[in-house]
């Protein structure tokens, strides 16, 4: 399992709606219609996924790569 996108500092962040330390795992994602799971910080209480703008550029990146090898 690739976790490029997921840094450090991603795990400062605390969820902006209840305060919770926030975890990376597992969260589903849509995307250009197509939804796909991938590694991402995420608060475990209410699910609010945390995407910093370089995780979303990567994330983005790397997207592209898996519609461009279908
Ligand atoms: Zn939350």
């Amino acid at each position: 399992m690739k976790n490029d996108n997921v840094r450090p500092d991603d795990l400062k962040w605390r969820c902006c709606q209840c305060q919770s330390d926030l975890v990376v795992g597992q969260v589903a994602v849509t995307y250009m219609n197509n939804r796909f799971t991938t590694d991402l910080p995420h608060c475990p209480v209410c699910k609010t996924v945390m995407i910093t703008e370089a995780v979303a550029m990567g994330k983005m990146a790397e997207v592209e790569q898996i519609l461009e090898d279908k």
